[in-house]
């Protein structure tokens, strides 16, 4: 939320083109490079080979990572409701039947 701006070099030159001026540093090598060398990523600016290793190593398994959660909890919820549905209709099922005619105390009495 609270990520510094990138840091703007006064007289650096981008690493891939010594004539152009550094627009901004690379926040994964620290390297400077020009607009057309860096790619932003959440407001902060990564070269091509940091941002590839960005996009595809912490990108990845944050959405795996979500997606195994968001999975996890449906079966979770799944399990719990049929769980419910399963056992509250099995003790109703086993409910005795003279239950309702009010003699089920006698069974637990010696
Ligand atoms: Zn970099
Ligand atoms: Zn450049």
């Amino acid at each position: 939320m609270t990520e510094a701006p990138p840091i703007f070099p006064a007289r650096s030159t981008c690493f891939h083109h010594p004539q152009r001026e550094a627009a901004a540093r690379c926040v994964g090598c620290g390297r400077p490079f020009c607009r057309e060398c860096v790619t932003p990523v959440e407001r902060r600016m990564f070269c091509a080979s940091c941002y590839k290793a960005q996009t595809g190593v912490r990108a990845k398994t944050t959405r795996d990572w979500f997606i195994v959660s968001i999975a996890g909890q449906a079966v979770l919820g799944l399990l719990g409701l049929w769980f419910t549905a399963y056992f509250l209709g099995k003790v109703l099922l086993e409910l005795p039947s003279n239950y309702h005619e009010g003699t089920v105390w006698q069974k637990y009495m010696p």
